[in-house]
């Protein structure tokens, strides 16, 4: 496993964790979750992230609705530059925390349910993966693009390009794959850590600030619906609205995955 990223921003989300790696034992090695043969894990494992109990946690009761609107007298772009590195940040730290137990041999693929994501080169070929290799390209990938001052620019008078916003879906697409990945297949290791609370409320703001921007298309993120539903719909806590804004999705690549 190659070292995660270091050096991230303040963590709000993570603040209080302690991550003792002697309380968690590794699960017994699920082997891929998605089986060529079609067989499917059984669904009290698959889904145990939509267990009541545990899509109740968050650890802010904060209106996640409500803090993604773009404020006034804000650039639109740079609300999307600063919330898509901290977003990067923190789905790296969440990650980091189960790394331990995405290993080539537990996570073969990069899968979740049905879905198996592919890595593209630079050249546009595609190469087969572990999900920690995998996660891995898109760290590197989206850490060297959030540090281009080309793409996001920090110094005064300097522009945004004009594929930015496409940078920023692309980006977003694999921090979702990232967060469903976790979700799918080491949700057992996050809950032990007791770190699911957090797992949840960082999804819930992911989704929520991305629907408000349409910067995932509703096709990648079908896979987690039925989570994103409990824990992004009104009246739950940290949750809020949705009113639909997913639509469009226009421009939004299919890239890096197959189904
Ligand atoms: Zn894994």
């Amino acid at each position: 496993m190659p070292p995660l990223l270091s050096g991230t921003a303040p963590v709000p989300y993570l603040s209080s964790c302690h991550h003792d790696p002697a309380a968690c034992q590794p699960s017994p090695h699920r082997k891929s979750k998605a089986k060529p043969n079609g067989k499917k894990p059984a669904a009290e494992e698959k889904k145990m992230y939509l267990e009541p109990e545990y899509t109740r946690s968050r650890i802010t009761d904060v209106g996640f609705k409500e803090l993604v609107v773009l404020p006034r007298e804000i650039d639109l772009n740079e609300w999307l530059a600063s919330n898509t590195t901290t977003f990067f940040h923190h789905v790296n730290l969440q990650y980091s925390t189960i790394s331990e137990f995405c290993t080539g041999e537990a996570c073969q693929t990069m899968a979740v349910c049905n879905t198996q994501y592919y890595w593209y080169d630079e050249r546009g070929k595609k190469v087969k993966c572990t999900a920690p290799q995998y996660v891995d390209f898109v760290m590197s990938s989206v850490q060297k693009l959030v540090t281009d001052e080309d793409v996001f620019p920090t110094k005064y008078g300097r522009e945004f390009p004009s594929s930015f916003e496409a940078l920023v879906k692309k980006i977003c697409k694999y921090l979702f794959h990232v967060l469903a990945h976790i979700y799918w297949s080491h949700f057992k290791e996050t809950l032990a850590l007791e770190l699911h609370g957090h797992l949840n409320t960082l999804y819930a703001h992911f989704i929520l600030f991305a629907r408000e921007f349409n910067l995932l298309d509703p096709k990648e993120t079908a896979v987690m619906d039925d989570l994103t539903e409990v824990l992004c719909s009104g009246g739950g806590r940290g949750g809020g609205g949705g009113a639909g804004a997913s639509g469009g999705g226009a421009g939004a690549q299919n890239h890096g995955k197959e189904r």
